[in-house]
């Protein structure tokens, strides 16, 4: 068993900078976790408490049973992937992938093993006998990836791994250490800012903002159920639409111009006063181009071709919003266009704490 408990994890740098805010999360054994969130929200900081390569403040780690809180990093039995890959120029790829293999005084027999099974799983098998300067970036990258895996830890921490490859490497490693981890028995703990990255490789995500984690939970339940108006914002492309909206005096809808969204019971009983929000994905917009009753009236501002559909960016009642579009219906600036939420695609939220009412 490797799961990790992190309990009321806490960093602070140099007495001032709370870089992990007294974090709670338990990562499940063989669980692909991943930690998102913008620059500087402590996820590289966390990864490395879990390392050991940072001590904490105040908190304790485990992995499976052992409290590994004051532990080196080597007796963690982890393997780490770093964002600058450091992969030693002196030493072949082969020697490279055995590096921690050789730390570990396994036998030869078994460094050969594993180090042509990790090679193979990375696709960098012909390239064994070369040297890191002969490789490209990404054949780097993979080194570094294979090197992790060969030593078979229970553990594989991953910090912005392939953030130094052109998109369209990316992409492809990104499908390849999905199929990769869906057959390694490993916990991985992932971080990236990249929200799409989050999404589709993750178990779940863990979505961070200044040393807390905001939200944990599923892909797919983070995108459709944002626990706050920051997490809706940074997850998705185009981020959550938010509309300020008034109550209809029964409190049982709000309205924005003529039209009103009925209000469900849950959030109902969870609002304070007058303080709503909205949120709406730009695809749960449907448009129309001819007026209709209980429609919301905009100007189309901009028109985004994308290929597969086209992003419209709309005034709507003093908001500016991004809404989907066929990449067939001809729609052009200036132009008049009629809006409708799809009203249990709607996201109800708390304008000041900016928490989700449910
Ligand atoms: P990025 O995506 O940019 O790597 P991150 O989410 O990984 O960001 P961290 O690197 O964990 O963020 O940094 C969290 C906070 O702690 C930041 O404010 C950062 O400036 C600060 N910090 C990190 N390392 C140190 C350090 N060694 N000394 C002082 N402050 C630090």
């Amino acid at each position: 068993m490797a799961d990790i408990r992190i309990q009321r994890v806490r960093k602070v740098f140099n007495n001032t900078v709370v870089a992990v805010n007294d974090v709670d999360l338990h990562i499940q054994d063989q669980e692909f976790l991943v930690l998102l969130g913008p620059s500087g929200c402590g996820k590289t900081t966390l990864l490395r408490c879990i390392a050991g390569l940072e001590d904490v403040t105040s908190g304790r780690i485990f992995i499976g049973e052992r409290d590994v809180t004051y532990l080196p990093p080597r007796q963690r039995r982890i393997a780490m992937v770093f964002q600058s890959y450091a992969v030693f120029p002196h030493m072949t790829v082969f020697e490279n992938i055995a590096f921690g293999l050789r730390m570990q005084k396994a036998p030869q027999h078994v460094v050969d093993e594993r180090v042509h099974e990790a090679a193979r799983l990375m696709h960098i098998e012909e390239l064994l006998e070369r040297y890191p300067a002969q490789l490209s970036g990404g054949q780097r990258q993979r080194v570094a990836v294979a090197r992790a895996i060969a030593v078979q830890s229970d553990v594989l921490l991953m910090d912005e791994p392939l953030s130094n490859l052109d998109a369209l490497l990316r992409l492809e490693m990104r499908a390849e250490l999905k199929r990769l981890f869906n057959r390694l028995q490993t916990t991985v703990v992932y971080v990236t800012h990249d929200q799409v990255e989050a999404m589709s490789m993750g178990d779940r995500i863990t979505v961070m903002n200044a040393g807390r984690l905001i939200q944990l939970d599923k892909p797919t339940r983070v995108y459709d159920y944002p626990a706050t108006k920051f997490v809706g914002g940074f997850i998705g492309n185009p981020p959550m639409n938010f509309l300020r909206v008034h109550l209809t005096d029964d409190q049982r809808a709000a309205s924005i111009g003529d039209v009103q969204i009925p209000i469900p019971d849950e959030v109902r009983r969870a609002l304070h006063g007058d303080r709503v929000e909205i949120g709406i994905r730009a695809e749960n917009i449907e448009v129309t181009t001819e007026r209709k009753e209980h429609w919301l009236p905009a100007e189309v501002a901009v028109v985004e071709p994308l290929g597969s559909h086209n992003l419209l960016t709309v005034e709507c009642g003093g908001h500016l919003l991004k809404v989907n579009v066929p990449a067939d219906l001809s729609l052009s600036p200036g132009m008049t266009i009629w809006l409708r939420f799809v009203p249990e695609k709607v996201r109800w939220f708390d304008s000041e704490s900016g928490q989700a009412l449910l």
